[in-house]
């Protein structure tokens, strides 16, 4: 990835498996990125700009990293992974989707 600090946060790129993973800074100016399916990315970040190109693979497919697969690392959906592990019986997310943190540091950067 060539994207790094001196690149305008926020952006979003799509990732030839089909996930899209959203770069954003927090509150605390620090990168935070959330690997998710096209849908996500439609209803939560779509105001956050898709860069034309797109990265050749991800968190999302390498390490089975995003804010709808379990916690556990299976690559399975939070909520419908076998495993047996606390995230899994807890139904925790690989990433967290931190829409409400997120999108209004974002509407402070935009202005
Ligand atoms: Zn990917
Ligand atoms: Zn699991």
């Amino acid at each position: 990835m060539k994207h790094g600090r001196n690149n305008d946060l926020p952006f979003a790129k799509k990732c030839s498996c089909g996930a899209i993973t959203v770069m954003v800074l927090d509150g605390d100016g620090r990168e935070r990125s959330m690997s998710m399916p096209e849908e996500t990315y439609n209803e939560y970040f779509s105001e956050i700009p898709l860069e034309s190109d797109q990265f050749g693979n991800c968190n999302y497919c390498v390490n089975k990293w995003g804010v709808d697969l379990c916690g556990c690392g299976s690559g399975d959906k939070v909520g419908e992974c076998e495993n047996n592990y606390d995230h899994c019986k807890s139904k925790v997310a690989a990433q967290e989707l931190i829409t409400e943190y997120i999108l209004p540091s974002f509407k402070a950067i935009e202005e």
